[in-house]
């Protein structure tokens, strides 16, 4: 028995350098067991890397990573207790949707009612129950992925890891998807982690994110840690649509020159002269640019002390007409003291 404590992952100072290029650079992280925990980050940031180490398809340059508090930084993928499921699926086209689930429990010589009896359970937990006889060539691009879930699932291993499994399937399907994923992950318990470069997919599903920038992570925490106080300006700008206040502004505001950052949802637009209460922090400025978005309508605003900040207002009594006349016009935004954060701090 492991100990509940013992993280399903430690990270320990790992680095993979690919000739001048520091993929993964100096890295530590704990991932805790049980837990949905997404690798977060631009195209190249080395996420993929990462996932690809602690599967042991590669090994890093220093460092080591243990499973579950076992050095596994040597050992080869076939020795390590974790499975992948790729974007690509990489299901065997000649076999059935039933054989492509049994597949390791028959390399594992488990007997044939068994393997029948686990590939019924693993059918019905990704939903896919009369499937069984099907050839991967007539399912779509969803139910395809699914049966990679259930063959990457039917061996119980401890962790679970997934480089951008959702990245080919269009955006509903994607959501839909987003949500059965969460609901199996709790349904079986194992740690799931999770590689995109998607932050709403990476908000809506994880207990906890690493943010990667450069082979390094600029922050850990829960969506909502990351979301609300960012650690970086590059976490600010790269997760959701963060307003960055520096300079004079920045003095005004909080009396220090640092950098803050305020989410435009949580502006809210007024006329100018309008009342200003205690708890508020108010600017002025002229409305430069209006999106009319449908269920909400961004606006650009210039700041008189010379910051641009993005406001975002639900169109709750709005018509398209009334918001675009806004453009050009000097207004007050105001927002919440609550609602701003230092960066980093
Ligand atoms: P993506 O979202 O595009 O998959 P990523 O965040 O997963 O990106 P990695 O695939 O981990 O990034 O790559 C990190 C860096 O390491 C990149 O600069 C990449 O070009 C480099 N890299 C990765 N694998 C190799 C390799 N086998 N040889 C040389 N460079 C590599």
């Amino acid at each position: 028995m492991t100990n509940p404590s013992t993280p399903a992952i430690r990270f320990d100072q790992v680095s993979r350098y690919f000739g001048e290029v520091k993929a993964v650079d100096h890295v530590d992280l704990e991932i805790r067991d049980g837990e949905f925990f997404s690798m977060l980050g631009p195209s190249g940031s080395g996420k993929t890397t990462c996932l690809r180490m602690i599967a042991g398809f590669d090994k890093p340059t220093s460092g080591h990573i243990h499973l579950y508090g076992q050095d596994v930084s040597n050992l080869p993928p076939y020795e390590r207790d974790v499975n992948t499921v790729f974007q690509d699926y990489a299901l065997f086209p000649h076999m059935n949707v039933g054989d492509n689930i049994a597949y390791g429990l028959m390399i594992r010589k488990v007997p044939k009612s068994e393997r029948t009896k686990r590939v019924n359970e693993m059918l019905e937990l990704v939903k896919l129950s009369g499937y069984a006889g099907r050839k991967p060539s007539q399912l779509s691009g969803g139910q395809r992925q699914r049966v990679a879930l259930a063959r990457a699932l039917i061996n119980h291993p401890k962790v679970l890891l997934l480089d951008e499994p959702l990245g080919a399937l269009d955006l509903k399907l994607r959501q839909q998807m987003q949500v059965e994923l969460k609901s199996i992950q709790k349904r079986v318990g194992i740690t799931f982690i999770f590689v995109t470069h998607d932050q709403e997919e990476a908000l809506t599903m994880s207990d906890r994110i690493a943010v990667f920038n450069e082979g390094k992570i600029e922050q850990v925490g829960t969506p909502a840690e990351i979301y609300e106080r960012p650690a970086s300006t590059f976490v600010a700008g790269f997760v959701g649509t963060s307003n960055l206040i520096v300079g004079e502004l920045a003095k005004r505001i909080t009396g220090s020159d640092q950098t803050f950052s305020v989410r435009p949802e949580k502006i809210h637009l007024r006329a100018v002269g309008d009342k200003i209460d205690g708890n508020m922090i108010s600017v002025d400025g002229v409305v430069r640019d209006v999106v009319y978005l449908g269920l909400y309508t961004r606006y650009l605003v210039q700041i008189d002390e010379g910051n641009d900040l993005v406001v975002i207002e639900q169109n709750l009594k709005t018509t398209s007409m009334d918001v675009l006349s806004v453009r050009g016009q000097k207004v007050r935004l105001q927002w919440h003291k609550d609602h701003i954060s230092r960066v980093g701090g």
